[in-house]
């Protein structure tokens, strides 16, 4: 119970206001301490507390400077700041809020203001951090959706780019799924698209590897500094995984149960930008095993 308790990192040079502020909130959370901007800095990104009070007035580095630097950080700029400062002129406060706090209280502190703030910030983070994570999700298998796989393969793309590796993408597509839904309805086809997903999901290890509902009855699966032969092999797995599952299939011309044909390709990305070419790539394989009789691999 008490590890699931809201963090809170207290910011000020000055004990006695540590004290008072940890004595208000200490009882719903857990607190963290720092006293100056150096430390605050360190333990935001060591521990990523959920909310940050912040002093504006410090020595060597202020306060302005400290949220300055949290919200340059990718780690930490989704950490909220509020303000507090014993500086009640209008334009502080405004400077407080345009270097990226969300708040700023005066001292002397009000206890069930301090609390009732804090709160507020803490359900909008969690409500924003769960947005984030439905908006990256297939509400249908529970895998990256395709707004996370584009932003995933972009970033890939350019660090592979970078370092000169080799970037591979699998394309998958249900063999004669129109002929499924058609015979078993579309419920089942839901039921099977989220079983092909999951088995396709256990083969899928490496924690760089994205495995994603690309659209309809076709999925993406990227694999960073991977080469052709390793992504040939992980499309076979793949392949029979979802074989495995056995899923029957009367009116599926090339076996008795569902399976997949899949389309492979590998290069080291040559720009910057352009990662629509893997994926031209990947499909021109895919329609490949498709023609060629379905239930298999073509690389390209
Ligand atoms: P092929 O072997 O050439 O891929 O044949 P196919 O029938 O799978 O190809 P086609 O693209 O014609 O059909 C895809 C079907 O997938 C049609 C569409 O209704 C179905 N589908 C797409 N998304 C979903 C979904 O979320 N649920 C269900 N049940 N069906 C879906
Ligand atoms: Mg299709
Ligand atoms: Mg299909």
């Amino acid at each position: 119970m008490t590890e699931s308790r809201p963090r809170i990192l207290v910011v000020d040079d000055i004990t006695a206001n540590i004290k008072i502020l940890g004595a208000i909130l200490r009882q719903d959370h857990e607190i963290l301490v720092a006293s100056n901007g150096a430390e605050a800095l360190e333990i935001a990104l060591a521990e990523l507390p959920d909310v940050i009070l912040l002093d504006v007035m410090m020595p060597d580095m202020d306060g302005y400077e400290v949220c300055r630097r949290l919200k340059n950080d990718p780690r930490t700029v989704g950490i909220p700041v509020i303000f507090i400062s014993a500086m009640n002129e209008v334009e502080d406060e405004a400077r407080g809020l345009e270097v990226g706090g969300l708040d700023y209280i005066v001292k002397p502190v009000n206890a069930p203001i301090v609390r009732a703030r804090v709160r507020i910030h803490l359900e909008l983070k969690r409500q924003r951090e769960l947005l984030q994570r439905i908006s990256m999700i297939d509400g249908l298998t529970g895998i990256a959706n395709r707004r996370q796989f584009d932003e995933v393969l972009a970033s890939e793309w350019r660090r592979c780019h970078r370092s000169a590796s080799y970037l591979s993408l699998i394309m998958v597509d249900v063999d004669f799924f129109k002929h499924y839904n058609d015979q078993y309805g579309h419920l089942a086809g839901d039921e099977c698209l989220k079983a092909v997903a999951e088995a396709m999901a256990g083969q899928v290890r490496r924690s760089a590897d994205r495995l994603a509902r690309f659209g309809g009855e076709e999925f993406a699966c990227l694999l960073p500094d991977t080469g052709a032969n390793a992504a040939y092999a992980m499309a076979q797995r793949l392949r029979e995984a979802v074989s495995e599952l056995g899923i029957a299939h009367a009116c599926s011309a090339v076996s008795e149960h569902v399976t997949i044909s899949l389309g492979v390709a590998s290069l080291i990305p040559e720009n910057g930008d352009g990662a629509f070419r893997l994926i031209d790539l990947a499909d021109r394989g895919l329609y490949h095993a498709k023609q060629h009789g379905r239930n298999q691999v073509a690389v390209i």
